[in-house]
Formats: structure tokens, sequence, C-alpha cells
């Protein structure tokens, strides 16, 4: 059973409130950022701020990509490892 926290990559800095993490679009065979609060979307993690997101939301139809789809796209360097780690120099306000 692969855990959720394996795809996240930032902590969505529109919201403040979720994670963006590494999404299949199903229809568009192609890779995306999307924030599980928010939905907000991103193209590539290397552009991830607020002006930066897109439009388009293709929430109904994403999927968890594969570990090889994450690898094939060299995304995988992105994902946060240590979440507890993330935080201690991320700080969030509550
Ligand atoms: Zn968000």
């Amino acid at each position: 059973m692969k855990r959720e926290n394996e795809i996240k990559v930032n902590w969505c800095p529109v919201c403040n409130q979720g994670w963006v993490e590494i999404k299949m679009d199903i229809g568009e065979k192609k890779m995306i950022l999307v924030c599980d609060e928010c939905d907000s979307t991103w193209d590539t993690p290397e552009k991830m701020s607020l002006n930066d997101t897109n439009d388009y939301r293709p929430i109904e139809k994403t999927r968890n990509p594969t570990p090889k789809e994450i690898r094939d796209l060299g995304w995988e360097k992105y994902i946060i490892k240590d979440i507890n780690d993330f935080m201690r120099t991320f700080p969030i306000d509550s």
C-alpha cells in the first residue's frame, strides 16, 4: 500500500492549507501538480508560486502516478521525503 505522502512536493502557496501532490491527468496523459485542498494546479515543480497557477482544473480525471512515471519525468527529486523535516524549514502560521 502506497502512502500518500510519498508524492507531496510542496505546501500550497495559494491556500496555505493543503499539500501539493503529483497527479497524472488521465485525459491529457501528463503529470501535473494539484493542491489537495484548494485544487490549484501547476505544470511543473520548478514554477510553483502564487502567480503561476493554471486555470485548468482536471480534478475529476486524475490518478496517482506510478513511481516509474515520476522517475521518467525526473520529478522524484521534488518529492518531500520527510514531512517533519520539511515543516521545520517551512513554518506555517496557524
Ligand atoms: Zn491550496
